[in-house]
């Protein structure tokens, strides 16, 4: 069964609204056996959506449609849909009738001669029953195609998706069982991770699929599988997936499934028994907002100080003025000296230091835009890293603190 999607609004075509729609349905279609086959946005245009219509149904037996169904004039999904079906729009009582007692007994507020429009639907079609607000889904065939417009709203539109459509949609579809793993890596390029793995991949069978999600530092490789029977799918990964992590070095993988980095320097932290602090120049703080919007954090990590000007890393981390001096608080020997200082002023076990030149302004010739220092130690040892990026600000910052992390949780398991 071919579904396509359509997401409907002019401010997702302006970058005003991001269209999670998509990316919700998507996941939420394909977690229960259901892949979309293809998407697209379109503006609040009466022939445009004709034509996204004419084109989705050329090759889908179902259309999902979001978006375009509200009060306002701009409001014309379930017009462009009863000129494609070539059926006229019709009053429907009971749908008014369900508006007019949400105004009263809920909203406590007159009905607008607007809500009115909302209780037209194309001639033939059923309605979903949303909870969540005031439009109603419509669902509609013709053709062998089937075509469902639901609500822009993100929650009513979850709604009518979690109790309306799936329910219907699920005995129509010829599910596969789907199952998969993913091996979560940290330090490693995407094509590096792939020229190392290349003979497994090239031997995957069929039925499976490997897919690399790269963000900032690390990559994700999620491993797929589909066929009927759920055991040797389970089975079938579990030896896949083993021949993967085999070709890579040990070091690079840091988990499973469901984790995180964090996650993974948290538990590394319990076992170990230590507790962190940090000693943020460049990062502000964002190596520690990470730590702590991992549940559990009290457990080991004591507190950070954010030495963003020279006088707050000389007056409470003590780096020495000479320091500045020789070195400058981009090098090696000011983030050394930070986590010198920080460890006892905070009573630690290990301490992460960052200093850097983040951008967009700042950089000299030796020391460009991008060039970040980053300490990890304890009392008795402290490596250290130049890092050398050429994000914008921003991003620069978010590398460097993922960065640290993980060198933190290599730091830690050969602690
Ligand atoms: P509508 O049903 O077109 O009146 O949409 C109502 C509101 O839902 C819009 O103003 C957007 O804020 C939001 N919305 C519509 N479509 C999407 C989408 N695809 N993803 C996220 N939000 C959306
Ligand atoms: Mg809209």
């Amino acid at each position: 069964m071919q579904v396509a999607l359509l997401t409907i609004g002019d401010e997702l075509l302006i970058g005003q609204v991001l269209d999670t729609n998509s990316q919700w349905i998507s996941s939420f279609l394909y977690e229960n056996g259901i892949e979309l086959a293809t998407t697209l946005t379109v503006s609040d245009n009466k022939a445009a959506i004709g034509e996204a219509l004419v084109h989705a149904a050329r090759t889908n037996r179902v259309v999902l449609i979001t978006g375009g169904l509200g009060p306002t004039m701009d409001d014309l999904t379930l017009e462009a849909i009863a000129d494609h079906l070539e059926v006229p729009i019709v009053f429907n009582e009971e749908t008014y009738a369900r508006i007019e007692h949400i105004f009263k007994e809920l909203i406590k507020r007159p009905l607008s001669p607007l809500h009115k429009r909302q209780a037209y639907q194309p001639e033939g079609a059923q309605t979903l029953e949303n909870k969540q607000g005031t439009a109603p889904g419509v669902w509609i065939e013709k053709d062998e195609v089937i075509y469902i417009a639901m609500p822009g709203v993100p929650r009513e539109m979850k709604y009518l998706m979690t109790y309306e459509v799936l329910p219907r949609l699920l005995p129509l579809a010829s599910t596969k069982t789907r199952k998969e793993v993913t091996i979560h890596t940290a330090g490693w390029g995407e094509t590096q991770i792939a020229t190392a793995i290349q003979s497994v991949e090239e031997s995957l069978p069929e039925h499976m699929t490997l897919a690399y999600l790269p963000s900032l530092g690390t990559v994700r490789l999620r491993l797929n599988a589909a066929g009927d029977d759920v055991s040797s799918l389970e089975k079938e990964l579990v030896k896949w997936k083993g021949e993967i992590v085999e070709l890579l070095p040990k070091e690079i993988v840091y988990g499973f499934g469901d984790t995180s980095l964090t996650e993974v320097v948290q538990q590394l932290l319990i076992e170990k028994k230590m507790t962190l602090v940090t000693a943020e120049s460049c990062t502000g703080g964002m190596i520690a907002h990470s730590v702590t919007n991992q549940p559990g954090a009290s457990r080991v990590f004591y507190g950070s100080i954010i030495a963003y000007d020279n006088s707050v890393k000389k007056k409470l981390l003590g780096v020495p003025e000479h320091v500045f001096e020789q070195y400058g608080a981009v090098s090696e020997q000011a983030v050394t000296a930070m986590v010198e200082g920080v460890l006892p002023l905070l009573g630690a076990d290990v301490a992460i230091a960052t200093s850097g030149i983040a951008g967009p302004s700042g950089g000299s010739p030796e020391k460009p835009v991008g060039t970040i220092w980053v300490a990890i130690g304890t009392r008795d040892q402290i490596i250290t890293r130049k890092l050398s990026f050429r994000h914008d600000r921003q991003t620069n910052i978010a590398r460097t603190s993922i960065t640290a992390i993980d060198m933190l949780r290599r730091f830690l398991l050969m602690a």
